[in-house]
């Protein structure tokens, strides 16, 4: 049993034993997000679900790399919080649309609430007579490459998922 370990950012980091991933929990480097609750751990006094997906507790920088894009990591970045009217966002939207060449890019994508997404649908914010709150970009720059990542568990497909619409 394998565990993906998250950055505080929700993009994803490495992949690790269990132990390890309990080893980090209980020293409290990391929360668990996801657990197996079917085959838990048992020591004489304890029993433990099995983290399959954990995240740490503080950003942990490696230079050099892209941060990958990711729906929760956009909507984290974005606090939650629309790019358009500052309401709670519960999706992403592409400010230029997907159907009009738009990328799958942390500059090109914003949290946004149900209401403005739907409203908004395949038009520009200049169309729209929108202006966006920030300026949307790479959350913090560098960030990793993580192996053993291809042979998944299915909890971990929110994680690791291409975006979605
Ligand atoms: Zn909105």
């Amino acid at each position: 049993m394998r565990t993906l370990v998250l950055n505080a950012g929700y993009e994803p980091l490495a992949v690790v034993s269990f132990k390890r991933a309990l080893v980090l929990v209980m020293n409290q480097k990391a929360t668990v997000v996801a657990a197996d609750e079917t085959d838990p751990v048992r020591s004489e006094t304890m029993i433990w679900a099995r983290p399959s997906v954990i995240i740490l507790r503080s950003y942990v920088r490696i230079p050099g790399r892209q941060v990958p894009v990711s729906r929760r990591g956009v909507l984290r970045r974005d606090g939650q919080r629309c790019g358009y009217c500052g309401g709670h966002a519960t999706t992403i939207d592409h400010i230029l649309p997907r159907s009009r060449g738009g990328r799958d890019s942390w500059e090109n994508l914003v949290a946004c609430c149900l209401r403005c997404n739907n409203v908004k649908s395949d038009r520009t914010p200049a169309e729209m007579g929108w202006r966006l709150r920030v300026q949307p970009k790479a959350p913090y720059g560098p960030t990793w490459l993580v192996r053993g990542i291809e042979r998944g568990r299915p909890d971990w497909d929110e994680y690791l998922a291409p975006i979605a619409a």
